[in-house]
């Protein structure tokens, strides 16, 4: 390669490859194999659900009855009214001027972390983590600083987190349930970390996009919602996860009014605003009746403990879970002696694209025994990815 070939792009795109999501679901399209990677409702499985099918109706009817032009950039009046009304129902009250629409949540992270951090600020992050977390703080200037969950149960170590604050921390990210292993942080956990916050002077990055998505009882709490984190909590939210529908990027940032604004100033610059039939069709869609969400929820529910029950049968041991559309394999608890990426390439050559969980995770020592797995797909799916899978272990030599 010449000089004058050599792009000149930003070193730290330069450096890394496509998203682990990309790939895999890249991989699935060339191979024909089934997805279980990328996490979103197969086609025909979000197309059987009441709820969507009703709010694609709606999009439609607003793609054709409504405003074709720029909707305000921080989102339709009646979005952020709607927004405020449903979160005010659930927690803290919020006030539509500190709701922000935006692109999808993450770009709804982007602009948070762009409003906050300035160079310098080092931002506190958890391993396992969604992947566009630490590139954002890196291109914001900021430092990561990465602190390991703590297995089996993955909690937040208190004496860890406190170790890694200086006078830089500026900020921590906070997904909470957690993509990926589906795990969700308890309430003296939720309380330690706003102790943290306030008496360091933190803002809190919440993202909360799985909070509807929880299993067996398990109630939702806000670190935004703990005491003294008004004004210092950013809290994140995504119609694709509320709605079963990742590929209409509608998510928002739901914030103070002070910190909103902020975010607004980061988000008029990075997408501006978000299509306006789909801000009308999810503003009409949170004043559906409950009952469509429930029975979504069930659909989850049933397809959940299919694939669990599914992989149990074939000899595979599932992590506890408690939220998020995934489970994760143990692989090492499955008697499969191989590395997670390695058992990940076995899936695609028997048909399946899986996540690694070591690819979600920056820290020194990843744990390379997990595999994760999104259920939100028809039962013919979730069994034929089984026996692919249960075929995959049978060549790796394990047993059972
Ligand atoms: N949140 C999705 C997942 O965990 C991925 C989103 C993306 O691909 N950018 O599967």
């Amino acid at each position: 390669m010449t000089t004058a070939d050599r792009p000149r792009g930003h070193p730290l795109y330069a450096a890394m490859g496509t998203t682990i999501f990309e790939h895999m679901s890249a991989l699935a399209r060339e191979r024909g194999a089934i997805n279980l990677g990328q996490g979103f409702p197969d086609d025909g499985y979000a197309g059987e659900s009441p709820l969507a099918r009703r709010l694609q109706a709606a999009a439609a009817r607003a793609m054709i009855g409504q405003s074709q032009q720029y909707p305000p950039s921080p989102g339709l009046a009646v979005l952020r009214a709607g927004l405020a009304a449903h979160y005010s129902a659930r927690g803290p009250a919020v006030l539509p001027a500190g709701v922000i629409v935006t692109s999808g949540a993450t770009e709804a992270i982007a602009a948070a972390i762009l409003a906050l951090v300035s160079p310098g600020n080092e931002v506190l992050l958890f391993a396992p983590a969604y992947d566009a977390y630490a590139p954002l703080v890196r291109r914001a200037g900021g430092v990561a600083v990465i602190v390991p969950l703590r297995p089996p149960g993955w909690a937040y170590d208190e004496a860890a987190i406190h170790a890694a604050i200086t006078p830089r921390t500026r900020a921590m990210i906070v997904n909470d349930p957690l993509n990926p292993l589906g795990t969700v942080a308890s309430a003296e956990e939720l309380a330690m970390l706003a102790r943290l916050c306030t008496a360091h002077d933190l803002v809190a990055i919440c993202d909360e996009v799985w909070e509807g998505v929880r299993f067996d009882g398990h109630r939702h709490r806000s670190l935004a919602a703990q005491p003294g984190m008004a004004g210092r909590a950013v809290k994140i939210g995504s119609a694709g996860k509320l709605f079963g529908l990742t590929g209409w990027k509608v998510g928002w940032a739901i914030a103070g009014e002070a910190l909103a604004a902020l975010v607004g100033r980061a988000h008029q610059f990075l997408t501006f605003t978000t299509p306006p039939a789909l801000q009308f069709a999810v503003a009409e869609g949170l004043a559906y009746e409950i009952q469509l969400f429930t029975a979504q929820h069930d659909q989850w529910t049933r397809s959940r403990s299919r694939l669990i029950d599914g992989l149990r049968e074939a000899g595979f041991v599932v992590a506890d879970n408690a939220a998020t559309w995934f489970v994760c394999i143990d692989l090492a608890a499955s008697g499969i002696g191989m590395s997670d990426t390695a058992f990940a390439q076995h899936a695609i050559d028997a048909g399946v694209a899986t996540i690694p969980v070591s690819a979600l995770y920056e820290a020194p020592h990843p744990p390379t025994h997990l595999l994760r797995l999104c259920f939100t797909k028809p039962d013919v799916v979730l069994d034929t990815a089984v026996l692919r899978l249960s075929a995959a272990r049978g060549g790796t030599g394990a047993g059972g």
